[in-house]
């Protein structure tokens, strides 16, 4: 468990106010500096170079959590570092797993006026621009003013990126996106063959890998840096075709491919699940029936596909637990990152989870997953809902992850809904997120 304090950075002072003087010092003793130019302080101070703290996205007047862990102090920015926005809520699409089929609600598209004043709200004076990525829950390219809102927010600075199903992106699509300077475009293309596809997504997959080529060979022609790459469900049904997926994406040498799990919001999808045993072996080390296993990393091919079979079959999950567990356990990327996600509608919530009320199957449970609302961005600059106490204590509570653990216990009456825990914590509850397990990832 971390413990984890706030300060703000006047200069490039990083201040601790956990500090335990018993420990430090004295006065009259000069700070010892390392090779990095990092001073360990007399009274709990840190002098940080500013050049270093740059790099790390700190910048000053930026406030900064600082967490004393079992490996040194972690010392991250807590500024807004990028917004999910959902600019609309509707899709060319009817894909099978697609989460608004368990919502209750209106769907709709952001007027122009408005994305202007979110974008405006993120202006900050010091330090980088937010990222915008137009992402959520519907497909950004069905709004019809999705190219004056990406370059809108280029001519205000802010990088931009884009998460799409392609099937809108065509040759002259890809040179506007290029043309505008979209940093990072995932297409998700769910399956290796049309069959997976098809079975996902209900069309064949021949326009998702068609976007991914209009893409590359938009991108020839400029000296700009832009990332395209995909992201793929593994489900029952389709996994064993995601092999060829991989070829695919090697093949064409695209940035990065992701492979994440689908959100059960039927018992249909439910039932396609693959992660069973992640919730418990990551959680069980050790028990009286079976000895820890410690694995070092080994090649994987012919000869020991048999030992990989084996270490399988007894539950080990990919990645293992005895990898760096911290980033795969109990870890919210929204918090930790800076990122919060914006409806169509201008409502700010934490992460993409949080943006809708939706319906989930978890541990053969029913449950419903309440929205939470941070702030409207027709009502305040979003930089000042960030900043807002609450907000601040939410994210603090996601980043030392004080929730029970949930999804490994199995489920329980409590967990029927995420307003409430066996630890008495106040809405939103997240032991059972499985965002924060890296179940389920976000591009
Ligand atoms: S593309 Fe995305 S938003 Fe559209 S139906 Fe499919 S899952 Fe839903
Ligand atoms: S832990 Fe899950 S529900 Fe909680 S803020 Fe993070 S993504 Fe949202
Ligand atoms: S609220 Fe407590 S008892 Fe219920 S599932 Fe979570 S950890 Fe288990």
């Amino acid at each position: 468990m971390t413990r984890a304090c706030r300060g703000s950075l006047p200069s490039n002072e990083v201040m601790s106010k956990d500090r335990d003087k018993r420990q430090l010092p004295s006065a009259s003793q000069p700070p010892a500096a390392n090779e990095a130019g990092v001073s360990a302080g007399l009274s709990g101070q840190l002098i940080v170079p500013a050049e270093m703290l740059a790099r790390a996205g700190i910048w000053p007047g930026h406030e900064v959590v600082i967490e004393a862990t079992s490996n040194g102090l972690r010392i991250a920015p807590d500024s807004l570092r990028k917004v999910h926005i959902e600019v609309t809520s509707h899709c060319n699409l009817d894909c099978l797993m697609c989460v608004r089929h368990s919502w209750q609600e209106p769907l709709g598209s952001m007027p122009l006026a408005r994305f202007e004043r979110f974008v405006d709200g993120l202006a900050t004076e010091t330090g980088p621009r937010a990222a915008v990525a137009f992402s959520g829950f519907g497909e950004p390219l069905v709004h019809p003013e999705w190219q004056e809102m990406m370059r809108l927010a280029r001519r205000r600075g802010h990088p931009v990126e884009l998460i799409t199903n392609g099937l809108l992106l065509d040759a002259a699509a890809a040179r506007t996106l290029v043309d505008v300077g979209v940093g990072q475009i995932t297409v998700s293309v769910d399956g290796g063959d049309d069959e997976a596809y098809m079975r996902m997504r209900g069309v064949p997959a021949a326009g998702a890998l068609a976007a991914v080529h209009h893409l590359l060979e938009a991108r020839r022609y400029t000296r700009q840096r832009i990332a395209v790459g995909i992201a793929a469900l593994a489900t029952r049904s389709t996994v064993t075709s995601l092999p060829a997926l991989l070829d695919w994406a090697t093949d064409l040498r695209l940035d990065f491919v992701s492979i994440g799990n689908v959100v059960p919001h039927t018992e249909e999808m439910a039932a396609e699940t693959l992660w069973e045993r992640a919730s418990w072996v990551s959680a069980f080390h050790q028990t009286s029936w079976r000895p820890q296993l410690r694995v070092g990393r080994f090649d994987m091919e012919d000869a020991t596909l048999p030992l990989a079979a084996a270490l399988a079959e007894r539950g080990l999950t990919y990645p293992s637990p005895s990898l760096d567990e911290a980033r795969w356990r109990n870890r919210c990327r929204f918090a930790h990152e800076g990122m919060c996600a914006v409806s169509w509608e201008g409502r700010v919530s934490p992460c993409l989870s949080l943006l809708h009320s939706h319906a989930e199957f978890i541990n053969n449970q029913a449950r419903r997953v309440h929205e939470h609302v941070a702030g409207h961005v027709d009502d305040r600059r979003l930089t000042e809902i960030w900043r807002d106490p609450a907000f601040r204590a939410f994210r603090e509570r996601v980043r030392t992850f004080d929730f029970p653990a949930c999804f490994h216990c199995g489920g329980c009456p409590l967990t029927e809904t995420n307003r409430e825990d066996c630890y008495n914590n106040p809405a939103p509850v997240c032991g059972e997120c499985l965002w924060a397990q890296n179940i389920v990832l976000c591009p």
